[in-house]
């Protein structure tokens, strides 16, 4: 029997930063259950075997934030490289940048605006869209960009990626697309701090976690009829609707399947990821990781490649389906929680949302902050 000060059921960056914190700070002994066969969760990343480039396994992540509290502490554990991330979307057999900006509606719109007159221009094109209320994603992407632009990079790919019509889908959704009216196409320009950790991920889990108060059992699938002795508390990072067992039912996730490609070539794409959003391409992006480490000596002989697929297979869950009839489900999975003593949530699977990197690490931050005082 597994006996611990507190046990943590999941090493993504949630579980692993908890556990760190409280096997550093509080110097107590911490037991983590994963089961999968590594640690990481989804920032996991490994070495491709044919190409020895490395790549994420569950989708290329890119760290970017402008919280100093995140930033503080993740700088402890790793260093990033100068990566900056760039989308382009190939359209009728021609190379865009994303976000929209100057670039693309002149050259998608073959003109030479500046960014008043791409304004003026789009203004023009949206005027008759634009209304007090958005009642879901497509009224709210015409209204900002007009139908051509719509058409062309966003409605494609918004249907593959959802599986869903997006006049289905709710406005929100459309407010993570940034457009601008200059030639910036960093993607994520208003982040003070952005790149790869320059010994990838796992790296990074591999420290948080190399402490003799933790111990790691991956392959192992936690249960609440499991007979653990835990003295302080339980951290839960996996899915409600599992826990108990689908009791209010299943709450629906998208997810991806990927398609690895090595090609005889040093460099396939020019760049890290490009967008497919038209129907005819079953998948959405192709993946070039080589190009996330331009400082590495990797091989000219050989580049992989790799595919992105949605799909929705439950089993792996990606992106949380964001309708109120799973929203309430989730509500009523969380009451269960709040029956159960010394038992804890979080991380973007127990709470049923998206969470980029920064915005997990510093949940978790926060969620220690209150375990030192409960405990
Ligand atoms: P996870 O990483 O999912 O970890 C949860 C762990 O719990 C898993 O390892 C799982 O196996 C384990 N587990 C679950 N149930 C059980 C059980 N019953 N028993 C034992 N173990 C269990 N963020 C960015 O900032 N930048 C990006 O570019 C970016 N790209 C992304 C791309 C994709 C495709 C996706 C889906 C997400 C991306 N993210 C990105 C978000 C990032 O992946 C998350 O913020 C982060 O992984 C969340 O960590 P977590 O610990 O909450 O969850």
């Amino acid at each position: 029997m597994i006996k611990t000060d507190y046990l943590i059921v999941g090493s993504g960056l949630y579980g692993s930063v908890l556990a760190e914190r409280i096997a550093n700070v509080l110097k107590k002994k911490v037991t983590i259950i994963e089961k999968r066969n590594h640690i990481g969760g989804n920032c996991y990343s490994e070495i491709d075997k044919k190409t020895g480039i490395e790549y994420h396994k569950y989708g290329t992540h890119i760290f970017h934030t402008s919280n100093e509290t995140v930033w503080n502490y993740l700088s402890k554990f790793c260093e990033l490289n100068s990566y900056r991330h760039q989308v382009l979307s190939k359209y009728k057999n021609k190379i865009y940048q994303l976000p929209i900006n100057l670039e693309t509606i002149n050259s998608f719109f073959n003109k030479n605006f500046n960014p008043k007159e791409a304004h003026t221009f789009l203004e023009r094109k949206t005027k008759k869209f634009k209304k007090k209320e958005y009642n879901n994603f497509e009224e709210k992407a015409l209204s900002q960009i007009g139908k051509e632009l719509y058409e062309a990079f966003i409605k494609g790919y918004t249907k593959k990626q959802w599986d869903k019509d997006p006049s289905k889908l709710p406005s929100t959704i459309f407010n993570r697309l940034p457009l601008r009216f200059n030639y910036n196409e960093d993607y994520f320009n208003n982040c003070k701090y952005q790149g790869i950790p320059e010994k990838g991920y796992t790296e990074i889990f591999k420290k948080l976690l190399n402490n003799k108060n933790i111990t790691i059992h991956t392959n192992k699938k936690f249960y609440l009829n499991n007979n653990y002795k835990v003295k302080y508390s339980t951290i839960y990072t996996g899915p409600l609707d599992k826990l108990f067992n689908y009791k209010f039912g299943k709450l629906e996730w998208r997810s991806l399947r990927f398609k690895k490609e090595v090609f005889k070539t040093d460099d396939h794409q020019g760049t890290s990821v490009i967008n497919f959003p038209e129907k005819k391409y079953q998948y959405t992006r192709i993946h070039e990781p080589r190009h996330l480490h331009d400082n590495r000596n990797y091989s000219k002989a050989k580049t992989l490649t790799i595919k992105e697929y949605p799909d929705s297979n439950f089993k792996e869950p990606y992106y949380p389906i964001n309708t109120n009839l799973n929203r309430d489900m989730h509500r009523k999975y969380k009451t269960l929680v709040k029956n159960k003593k010394n038992f804890e949530i979080g991380g973007r699977l127990a709470d049923y949302a998206y969470y980029d990197m920064d915005m997990t690490i510093s949940a978790a931050l926060k969620k220690f902050d209150l375990l030192k005082k409960i405990n």
